[in-house]
């Protein structure tokens, strides 16, 4: 198996700083905005940029966490179905403006599922998308507003997010197996 080093620890949080600068902007402050973790990966990454937001603007933004599982008969198959497992969302989501946060956008079937799962809490003013990670193959109409790399991969690589929270350390690696 090959591995290939693509993001190192400093450029994951220069990529995590610019999406902050960046969902900042967009949406003219902090007024209303709500950070939503997609678990596992989401989840640490929605709290890194909740920090780092509040170094910028001395606000911590609300955030709660999604938890959506996929049904793999195989990896590859057209098949996969999230389903949607436990949710915390201890407020409404009503006229807010919700950044659904994740650390891979792959086929768009989980940002599809968790959309779904967001307007069964009220009917945000926004649902906007930011990832670590846009590896293509889509196949839904979505696309993230916030982007830390594009990485275009091979069906079959796997790309693993190590995150010091789940794995003691920054980096993101393709393998190739
Ligand atoms: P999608 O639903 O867009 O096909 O896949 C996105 C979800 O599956 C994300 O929650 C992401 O964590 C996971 N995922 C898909 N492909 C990869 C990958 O290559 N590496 C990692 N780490 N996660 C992936
Ligand atoms: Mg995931």
């Amino acid at each position: 198996m090959q591995k290939k080093l693509v993001m190192d620890a400093a450029e994951i949080d220069r990529s995590l700083t610019r999406i902050a600068y960046e969902i900042l902007e967009k949406n003219k402050g902090v007024t209303d905005l709500v950070l939503v973790g997609i678990r596992t990966g989401g989840v640490f990454l929605a709290e890194r940029l909740q920090k780092k937001i509040f170094d910028i603007e001395g606000v911590k933004v609300p955030s709660c966490i999604l938890d959506i599982t996929m049904y793999r008969d195989d990896l590859l198959s057209a098949h996969r179905k999230p389903r949607i497992m436990k949710t915390e969302i201890p407020f409404s989501l009503d006229k807010k403006k919700a950044i659904l946060v994740d650390d891979v956008l792959f086929t768009g079937r989980t940002i599809r599922a968790a959309m779904d799962a967001l307007i069964d809490f009220g009917r945000p003013q926004s649902i906007q998308l930011a990832v670590l990670i846009d590896r293509g193959h889509r196949e839904l109409p979505i696309r993230a507003d916030f982007v830390g790399a594009n990485l275009p991969s091979f069906l079959w690589e796997e790309i693993s997010v190590n995150l010091i929270e789940k794995n003691g350390r920054d980096e993101v690696v393709v393998e190739d197996s």
